[in-house]
Order: structure tokens, then sequence, then C-alpha cells
């Protein structure tokens, strides 16, 4: 998708969005930037680095991975819904502290499946 046609969606539905999840007093640095795929090579399209204790984030957006607007609402509520997981995040950084790096890689598959199983079961609530 064309960078520019994705920041006026952006700017003209972030508000919105924000406020069907009940996200309105989060406040979003979004950045449109080219993401790395992941380490099974799957391309990211964008994601999302919470600071829950300000009710702030950061979102990341790859336009070259976004197909059209509805693949971009769908990413942004996805990474969105990320934020209702995001106080976990204080847990996580005591782990990564704590932890060896071989104990850590465990962590870190653990954490982000049961992260996303997390945000399919919120959009699934959301959808139905
Ligand atoms: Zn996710």
């Amino acid at each position: 998708m064309e960078e520019e046609k994705a920041k006026i969606w952006v700017e003209e539905n972030i508000e919105t969005l924000k406020k069907c999840l009940a996200l309105e007093r989060y406040r979003l640095n979004i950045e449109y930037v080219r993401l790395e795929p992941t380490d099974n090579g799957a391309v990211k399209a964008m994601r999302v680095k919470p600071l829950p204790q300000y009710e702030r984030a950061l979102i990341e957006i790859d336009c070259s991975a976004i197909v059209d607007e509805a693949d971009l609402e769908e990413h942004l509520r996805h990474e969105l819904f990320h934020l209702f997981h995001s106080p976990f995040e204080l847990v996580y950084q005591v782990l990564y502290e704590m932890l060896e790096p071989e104990d850590l890689k465990i962590v870190n598959v653990l954490w982000g499946q049961a992260e996303e199983l997390t945000v399919r079961n919120l959009e699934r609530g959301y959808i139905n």
C-alpha cells in the first residue's frame, strides 16, 4: 500500500479505532518504517512497542507489507489489542534481567505464543 494513502487513512481513523477498543487514553506515536522478516521468515507488516505504565505506545508500520485499507485496519486493530496484554511487559522486564540467554529463549517462545493467543481471543470477541 502506498505510504501516503496509509498515513491519511491512519490519521482519519485511529481515534475512532482507539475509542472502539476503549483505548482512547493511550497516546500513540506512529512511524512508517521497513520491518525485517521474523526469525521464521514471515513478513512483518506492523508491530507495537508499549509503555503500559505511561499509557503510551509506538506503532511501526511497514506499508510494503500492507495490501489495502482493510488490511491496514486489521493489522492496526491487532496491534492495538496487544496493548491489553502490555501490563505483562512489566513482568517480562524482570524476567529479562533475571534469566540466562538460553532460558530467555524458551520464555520468549512461550511468551509470544501466549500473547498471540490472548490477542486472537480478543479479536474473536470484537468480531463476534
Ligand atoms: Zn500479534
